[in-house]
């Protein structure tokens, strides 16, 4: 298939771009750089630099890449910095989403695989986190993620467009040749994984008075690898659906330092800190569905095995991709 992958040159874009090309498809690469890289996107993949915010610039590079299907990645995701500049995340996850439907429409592209989000489920009720819980997000960021959801519904009712949403827990990890490098890097596994190198002097641990066995809060990694693989299942897929996708398991921040520490074998400086705002105590997916429904099954359960992937990447390009390595 020929496939237009918006923000292939992101994180998990990148790493899902590659396995397309390894499954044989042709990829599309629509990205506008500001978060991404260039030297994340793998060089069999065609590239155009271009921005969802312009309607006529995504149309025409839609068009010209003779899609089959969407992956739409792009998409700004940071939960702290949507609690303070919200219209960010309006604009650029709403309204470029729409820009991109409408695109689809004219260009008659029926089908698109949407990077959705455990924030979209708020503080749940209970966990696992299952498909059937209500969506009641408390931050800006998993607003727009279920503002575009909630408008896959009306184009497949009106236009035909059929949706995979996947709502990812927490993606971590590498492939071989790509892995996670944010510009301002607020992440977990990759700012302690930047202590284990020298280059920060220690990690923060935001909150130690959350209802959980140690106090910190707990989330569902899950290898960026079995992500893409449940992209790769979804364009398989030919009739709508929303699934959650994670392991099943938590692991808590403190649990997580600890596996870094092991996995590194390096020293972590941690430093206690106040709750970040908008954070959940805990995250669990329950992915049952799309077991039963898509046969998806993680092959890496262990966060230790997730953390050694990125160890490897971090320790390969200890500067990212901005040296070039
Ligand atoms: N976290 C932390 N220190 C950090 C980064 C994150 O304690 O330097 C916590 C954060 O509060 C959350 C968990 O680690 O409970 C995972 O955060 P991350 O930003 O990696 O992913 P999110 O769950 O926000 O998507």
């Amino acid at each position: 298939m020929n496939i237009f992958v918006t923000g292939g040159a992101g994180y998990i874009g990148s790493i899902c771009v590659e396995e397309l090309l390894n499954a044989g498809h042709q990829v599309t690469v629509f990205d506008n750089l500001t978060e991404g890289h260039r030297a994340a996107i793998d060089p069999r993949a065609a590239f155009v630099q271009g921005d969802l915010a312009l309607p006529e610039s995504v149309k025409a590079a839609l068009a010209a890449s003779k899609a089959d299907a969407v992956m739409h990645f792009a998409a700004n995701a940071l939960v702290g910095e949507s609690m303070t500049d919200p219209s960010k995340y309006f604009r650029n996850n709403v309204n470029g989403g729409i820009n991109l439907l409408q695109a689809m429409v004219e260009c008659s592209v029926r089908k698109i695989v949407f990077s959705s989000t455990c924030a979209t489920f708020g503080t749940p009720d209970r966990v696992p986190i299952d498909e059937t819980l209500p969506q009641k997000p408390i931050n800006p960021y998993g607003e727009s993620k279920l503002m575009f959801e909630q408008m896959l519904r009306w184009y497949d009712e009106i236009h035909g467009i059929r949706h995979v949403a996947l709502r990812y827990f927490n993606a971590a990890g590498a492939s071989e040749r790509f892995g996670e490098d944010h510009r301002i890097e607020t992440h977990l596994i990759p700012n302690i994984l930047k202590v284990a190198l020298g280059q920060k002097s220690g990690v923060s641990i935001f909150g130690t008075d959350y209802p959980t066995p140690d106090g910190t809060c707990i989330r569902d990694y899950i290898h960026i690898l079995d992500l893409a693989q449940a992209h790769m299942l979804a364009l398989t897929r030919n009739e709508s659906a929303k699934y959650n996708l994670g392991t099943g398991g938590g692991t808590s921040v403190r649990e997580v330092i600890a596996a870094c520490k092991k996995v590194t074998g390096r020293d972590i400086h941690v430093v206690e800190e106040p709750r970040r705002p908008g954070d959940p105590a805990r995250l669990i997916a329950s992915s049952e569905k799309i077991h039963t429904e898509l046969g998806w099954t993680p092959r890496f359960q262990a966060i230790e095995s997730i953390i050694e992937s990125a160890w490897k990447w971090h320790l390969a390009h200890p500067k990212g991709y901005e040296t070039g390595s």
